[in-house]
């Protein structure tokens, strides 16, 4: 007997292609789908090199979804006092938002509300009101395409804005709208939360989404992050969502997005038996937590 699982397992683009070509494209969603997976969690940092349109397709071919994430850059960064930078951050989520509709996605995450990479100044009250502005209009837009907005608390090197999940709540509170949701990444509480479980427990209305990683990216089973305790808290405030995993190595290189991550290292060569046994722990820490078994 099967055993129903109460959430849809994804995968990151990156650990099978680190482009979007229409061979790649194809590869990553074959492999996703060969592996056992949901759903492919598609990088937009650059929306304009996604062809929707046979994306859809493979997607479609292939009868699986997929989800949109990125990070804005410094250059286009809707976390900044200068308004013309701002116009330009705001831009480039408003491109990511047609891209997620045109593919038939309900999701787009990350780190939206700041640029990806480490800041040498503090947010500021200008700053931050900004990208509240700039995250409101995209929220309501979103609302009229069905998508959900998930902001992506990541470790102070990677964003100066929103580290912690409390801070994501703060910041949904303020943008206040109802689509607007935490996407938690384990490798980021790591660093930055006091424990894997309580901020999850304390916020657990505001979860939208989950990111599974090692505390250095590569595969799952190796590195210090407590599973067990994760998801024990995901279980219990009986979460339904989408969790996928996100994995990095030199092996694979995105032209912008590796760089931002500090993918030095090859912390893995070969993707498939690595995303095979990634899936597989998943299940099983998913199916002891909630007791399916
Ligand atoms: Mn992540």
């Amino acid at each position: 007997m099967t055993i129903q699982l109460p959430n849809k397992l994804g995968v990151h683009a990156l650990v099978w292609v680190g482009g979007w070509s229409h061979a790649e494209c194809r590869e990553a969603i074959q492999n996703t789908v060969d592996a056992g997976y949901d759903l492919i969690e598609i990088p937009a940092l650059d929306p304009s090199l996604i062809d929707t349109e046979h994306t859809l397709a493979t997607l479609k071919e292939f009868g699986i979804k997929a989800a949109c994430s990125l990070g804005l850059s410094f250059d286009a960064d809707i976390n900044n006092e200068d308004s013309a930078i701002v116009a330009k951050g705001e831009a480039k989520l408003m491109a990511a938002l047609d891209v997620v509709a045109a593919i038939e996605g309900d999701y787009l995450g990350g780190v939206l509300f700041s640029a990806l990479g480490k800041y040498s100044h503090p947010a500021t009250e200008k700053s931050r009101a900004n990208s509240v502005a700039s995250l409101k209009r995209l929220a309501i837009a979103a609302q009229a395409k069905g998508i959900t907005i998930g902001l992506e608390p990541v470790n102070r090197y990677e964003s100066n804005l929103i580290n912690t999940i409390d801070q994501a709540v703060a910041m949904i509170k303020d943008i206040g709208e109802p689509n607007v949701k935490v996407h938690i990444d384990i490798y980021h509480m790591n660093i930055e939360e006091q424990d894997l479980a309580s901020p999850i427990i304390n916020n657990a209305e505001h979860i939208g989404y989950v990111h599974i990683g090692a505390s250095h990216r590569g595969g799952l089973g190796s590195g210090n992050v407590d599973f067990d305790e994760l998801f024990g808290a995901l279980a219990k405030i009986n979460y339904k969502g989408v969790i996928t995993f996100e994995s990095f190595s030199s092996a694979i290189v995105h032209p912008d997005l590796s760089l931002a991550l500090a993918i030095w290292r090859n912390l893995w060569t070969e993707n498939k038996p690595m995303a095979l046994s990634a899936r597989k722990y998943m299940v099983e820490h998913i199916v002891r937590s909630n007791n399916l078994a």
